[in-house]
């Protein structure tokens, strides 16, 4: 009689298991659909508010009779440049969340930041933000998805630009810098602006967690995500003259560097 009790209790147990194990799979599925759904929207953002304000840009100024062909050319070329850089983001963002494998080649982050810093240029003139770029000489490679770590610095530039809304528009500086360090590449982005309270340090790489108005938090989130899945590290500080750090680290590629194009930059800060 005892052992009869026992099987049923077992079964009903394994069957409650099996019922929880459903749901939770189910609510998995949510999650990451309510993920992908929003890293598109968020990625998407700027290019697209980019094309919105060249467009603007171009009617305002053909309506003004202001114009002429070759300034329009060159408007269209940002704009179609945006365009694509939207279609690139969805087509790698896409493969990513289907778990195949990123684009990976030897990449050579002194590039990376560069594209970066001409992506975000209008932005920080807008905002009245000095970007400033250094780069070490002989920059070893990385094995990376270039357009994954633009994505990574081009949030990570965003946040800086934005968390210096408050700050004396003459002391708005921005600094991307990139130097090889004991077997990485270590990346930094410097801000001047309002600082992470221990309150929301804690909570900074949650999914959703935002200070912002119009923030969806999910950006960290992902910069998190992108550069653990390249074996790297990211994380923040405190800066010494007020503001907040973003570091990344990258393991160096084994193979010899590739970075030709590195070893040719200028070791001094480059005012952008
Ligand atoms: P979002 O930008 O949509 O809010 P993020 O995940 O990129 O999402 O950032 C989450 C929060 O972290 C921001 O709302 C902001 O409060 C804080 N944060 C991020 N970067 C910085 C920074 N450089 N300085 C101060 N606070 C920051």
């Amino acid at each position: 009689m005892g052992s009869v009790l026992d099987i049923t209790e077992r079964k009903r147990a394994e069957e409650l298991a099996r019922q929880q194990q459903e749901r939770l799979q189910q609510t998995a599925r949510l999650i990451t659909m309510g993920e992908m759904a929003s890293t598109l929207a968020h990625e998407l953002n700027q290019p697209l508010s980019a094309i919105a304000s060249y467009c603007t840009g171009c009617l305002n100024r053909l309506q003004a009779g202001s114009i002429r062909p070759d300034e329009l050319a060159t408007a269209l070329e940002k704009l179609s440049g945006q365009a694509k850089r939207a279609g690139q983001i969805i087509r790698r963002i896409h493969d990513f969340v289907r778990k195949s494998e990123p684009n990976v080649a030897p990449c050579c982050l002194s590039e990376v930041l560069e594209d970066c810093v001409a992506l975000m240029e209008a932005d920080a003139r807008q905002q009245g933000v000095k970007l400033v770029l250094e780069m070490g000489r002989g920059l070893p490679a990385v094995m990376a998805d270039r357009i994954l770590l633009q994505q990574v610095v081009v949030n990570l530039m965003r946040n800086g630009i934005e968390a210096m809304a408050s700050t004396r528009r003459d002391r708005r500086r921005l600094s991307v810098a990139v130097q090889a360090m004991d077997g990485s590449v270590l990346t930094r982005i410097q801000d001047r602006g309002c600082g992470i309270s221990p309150e929301n340090a804690e909570k900074l790489f949650s999914p959703f967690f935002t200070t912002k108005t119009e923030g969806m938090g999910m950006g960290l989130n992902i910069c998190r995500s992108i550069i653990e899945h390249h074996q790297g590290r990211l994380w923040f500080e405190p800066a010494a003259d007020g503001g907040t750090v973003f570091l990344f680290s990258l393991p160096v590629l084994s193979a010899p560097s590739l970075s030709g194009a590195a070893m040719s930059q200028d070791e001094s800060p480059q005012d952008v």
